[in-house]
């Protein structure tokens, strides 16, 4: 029997709305199944939190969050609090701190869900973006303020055992799901000095691997126009912070958009927890309005229970919402429907119900 511990910070706008969703199938799993036992804690961190204690979230959340087996987190941003208070007082210090430097993103066409390209099917790729260091850095500073001769330097950090880690679990992964090509994001020929070292690490990388891998080698402004005119060519897209974002999102796109798409935020060794989130934001534009879709955030806890040994319901949870989607049993606006967000995590338990109960032959 597992008992694990989950923390759930909903965060803001339309992070709280999926939330609520993804804890409805949660609960719904839980009773079900008695083989689940996750007891989940809420925290309330986030732009109001911050409006009222002057702080994202308390000064020893990490030492509170350190005891949780995983963190499901919705999304934050909040007009009234400048963006990079949110980002580095909240996101920032749980996936630097937390180790979690793997960010993993499926990218997979969807049934019933139309691309935006005319050559969108059976694209199925996944993205390895390094999460803890890199061109995310606080490195860096102002001089001359005011003064026609003001300048910024703002400093990426790589280090070797950085672009080991997250090149070794892009690996990893290859050899685990019979992938056999692994391409890197790069701009060597212009980033001479972070961009080479991130070239010659994954090369000594791929060479020293015990598996017979392909490495290609594209740099990164080639290779956002590949992602639309031959996504089908990719199997495992391994990038630094900044480029692997900014994939991810595109990655996002060409499958059906931000509302479908889930990620993890990884410490492979199991040392901290893992985090696992939509790839979306607040949404500011349709907070409040009950009409997000919760997909994104539902598969980020699919995501989370594989993690946890559990990939048995990450399996389910997945086969549901392809199940909802495939038969358009409901859709939210942003795939083409006038579904509520309720509606829609409603409909994905009760496809899981079914299939729970077709299991067990009932
Ligand atoms: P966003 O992802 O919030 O929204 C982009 C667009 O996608 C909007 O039109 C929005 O309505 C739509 N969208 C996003 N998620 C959706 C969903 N589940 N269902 C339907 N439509 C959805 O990105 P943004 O507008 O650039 O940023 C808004 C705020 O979110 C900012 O404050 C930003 O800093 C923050 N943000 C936070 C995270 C995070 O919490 N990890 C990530 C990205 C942006
Ligand atoms: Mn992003």
């Amino acid at each position: 029997m597992t008992h694990t511990k989950i923390a759930i910070i909903p965060g803001d706008g339309i992070g709280k709305e999926v939330m609520e969703e993804a804890l409805k199938i949660l609960n719904s799993l839980q009773e079900h199944d008695s083989s689940l036992q996750i007891e989940t804690t809420i925290f309330p961190w986030s732009s109001d939190y911050y409006l009222k204690h002057g702080r994202m979230m308390p000064c020893n959340a990490l030492d509170i969050l350190k005891e949780f087996d995983a963190i499901l987190f919705g999304a934050i941003g909040d007009a009234r609090v400048p963006d990079d208070v949110t980002v580095w007082e909240l996101i920032m210090p749980i996936r630097k701190n937390f180790q979690q430097y793997v960010n993993f993103r499926p990218i997979k066409s969807l049934p019933g869900i139309a691309s935006p390209l005319a050559n969108g099917r059976d694209i199925d790729f996944v993205i390895f973006r390094e999460n803890a260091e890199g061109e995310y850095s606080d490195s860096g500073g102002r001089i001359y303020q005011n003064q026609p001769q003001e300048m910024t330097i703002q400093n990426t950090i790589m280090t070797r055992i950085g672009i080991e880690k997250i090149v070794q679990a892009a690996c990893d992964y290859a050899y685990k799901n019979g992938k056999t090509k692994i391409t890197s994001a790069t701009k060597s020929n212009a980033i001479i000095h972070s961009m080479k070292f991130w070239d010659e690490h994954t090369r000594r990388i791929l060479a020293q691997s015990s598996t017979a891998l392909e490495l290609e080698s594209i740099y990164i402004d080639a290779l956002v126009a590949y992602f639309v005119e031959r996504p089908q060519d990719f199997q495992v897209v391994v990038a630094s912070n900044l480029f692997g974002d900014i994939l991810s999102d595109l990655g996002s796109a060409i499958v059906g958009g931000l509302g479908l798409s889930p990620s993890a935020n990884l410490n492979p060794e199991k040392a901290f927890p893992s985090m696992f989130e939509p790839v979306h934001g607040s949404a500011p534009d349709i907070a409040g309005k009950g009409i997000a879709n919760p997909i994104a955030q539902i598969w980020s806890l699919a995501l989370l229970l594989g993690h946890i040994g559990r990939s048995d319901l990450e399996e389910l949870i997945v086969h549901a919402i392809e199940t909802v989607l495939r038969e358009g049993i409901v859709k939210t606006a942003d795939i083409g429907g006038q579904a509520t967000t309720a509606q829609m995590g409603d409909a994905i338990c009760q496809e899981i119900i079914k299939m729970n109960l077709a299991a067990r032959g009932v």
